[in-house]
């Protein structure tokens, strides 16, 4: 592994919401999943995404930027810079006209945050640190158990606002992940990483993505993984099937397949050689060749485990809380309608924008008058579930099916 030092420009990016900020100090990953998105033409970053790890040296002092310009400061500091610094109250304040906090999601992207360069450089300890010094909520998702190294800190994060460290697992059975995910921890050390975390009280989850079409979808896989799951008391669990773009993803992954799995070499090809933009399966394939929604197969895992299948979301304590809940609701519905029941896209498709314009809406719809939120441009099909959450607070939609209990965070 090759370790080259840069001083970068951009560090945070933000997402369709702008209430997470997604933050990526590497370039490149000496995990070298043979699946992975990173090496695809669409995130090109360079050729050699798996040996030469490229560091953003000046990651701890771009996100130190990116919060004070946004009008945040460190008021957990214990040496402060600046005057204002000294006046922590003031960010606080949950009537304050100050910019709502969002949730720094450490990683997630195309790098892994605790790949091994991390053992010696740090930069994601030193972004935590800051998260903790600014009072910031944070997510972190890996595939490597030097995670445990930072669990002080981030129980220190979560003990002021929330901190969340999942896992990624595709495949139970060791010589198969060593295929696909040479140099990442075992799965069994990621199942231990994830109980540890939840011993220790933290949300953690796990991962299940991608789920490798006909050896990651098998039944087997499901069950054992599922089994793990339970074991290590993970807090949800997320499945996803794989997408395939051109590139260098696609080309290692054949050839994986090709010398391991020669006879689903032609399966491969016809599920992706439509070459989607996006890299999803041939939909004509995926129901001729019997293809496993990896989706519904989650649900009704989640389902026979009684583990969530969503990643209950934390909200800070704010004036936009019951905007972003009244989202999460709404983005939820939309989710279960057309990925599980498989009903209209255009119902979803409507709950989904409606679900981005709360997201995105800034007055507090809890204090807006009738006739304001009248004039919402919402789509009739969010209405019932919108009045119901105004007046009760709660989704009948979601309580009749079961997924209520576990939309949100809650701290003890
Ligand atoms: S851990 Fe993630 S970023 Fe790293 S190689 Fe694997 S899929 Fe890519």
């Amino acid at each position: 592994m090759q370790i080259e030092k840069i001083v970068a420009k951009t560090l945070v990016h933000d997402t369709v919401h702008k209430t997470q900020y997604h933050l990526n100090p590497y370039q490149g990953c000496y995990h070298d999943c043979k699946y992975c998105n990173g090496k695809s033409k669409r995130f090109y970053l360079h050729d050699e995404f798996s040996t030469k790890i490229r560091v953003k040296v000046n990651a701890p002092q771009l996100l130190e930027q990116f919060l004070r310009k946004k009008g945040f400061y460190p008021t957990n500091r214990e040496h402060t810079d600046t005057l204002i610094d000294f006046v922590p109250n003031l960010k606080e304040s949950t009537n304050s006209n100050l910019p709502s906090k969002f949730t720094l999601f450490i990683g997630g992207g195309i790098c892994d945050v605790y790949q091994p360069a991390e053992e010696v450089l740090s930069v994601t300890r030193k972004l935590l640190q800051i998260a903790y010094d600014f009072k910031f909520p944070i997510r972190t998702l890996t595939k490597n158990s030097l995670v445990l190294r930072d669990i002080e800190l981030f129980k220190k994060i979560h003990r002021q606002s929330f901190a969340r460290v999942s896992l990624t697992a595709t495949l139970a059975d060791e010589e198969e992940q060593k295929i696909f995910e040479p140099r990442a921890s075992t799965t069994e050390d990621r199942f231990l990483a994830l109980k540890t975390l939840r011993d220790d009280d933290l949300p953690a989850g796990i991962y299940m993505t991608p789920l490798l079409p006909f050896i990651g979808d098998s039944k087997k896989n499901l069950e054992e993984l599922f089994k793990k799951c339970k074991d290590s008391n993970a807090e949800f669990v997320i499945t996803g099937g794989l997408t395939l773009r051109q590139g260098k993803q696609k080309e290692e992954l054949f050839s994986v397949i090709r010398d391991h799995y020669p006879e689903l070499l032609e399966k491969y090809a016809k599920l992706y050689l439509n070459n989607h933009p996006s890299g999803i399966p041939d939909t004509f394939y995926t129901h001729k060749l019997n293809l496993v929604d990896p989706i519904k197969m989650g649900y009704e895992m989640c389902k026979k485990f009684q583990i969530p299948f969503f990643e209950p979301r934390y909200i800070p304590v704010d004036k936009l809380q019951l905007n972003r809940r009244i989202s999460t609701v709404l983005s939820r519905i939309a989710f279960i309608k057309s990925r599980i029941f498989q009903h209209s896209s255009l119902e979803a498709k409507r709950l989904q924008l409606d679900s981005i314009l709360f997201e995105t809406l800034t007055k507090d719809i809890g204090r807006m008058d009738k006739q304001k939120i009248h004039s919402l441009p919402v789509h009739k099909e969010s209405i019932p579930h919108i009045s119901n959450m105004l007046t009760n607070n709660e989704c009948e939609y979601l309580l009749k099916h079961n997924e209520w209990e576990n939309l949100f965070y809650v701290h003890n």
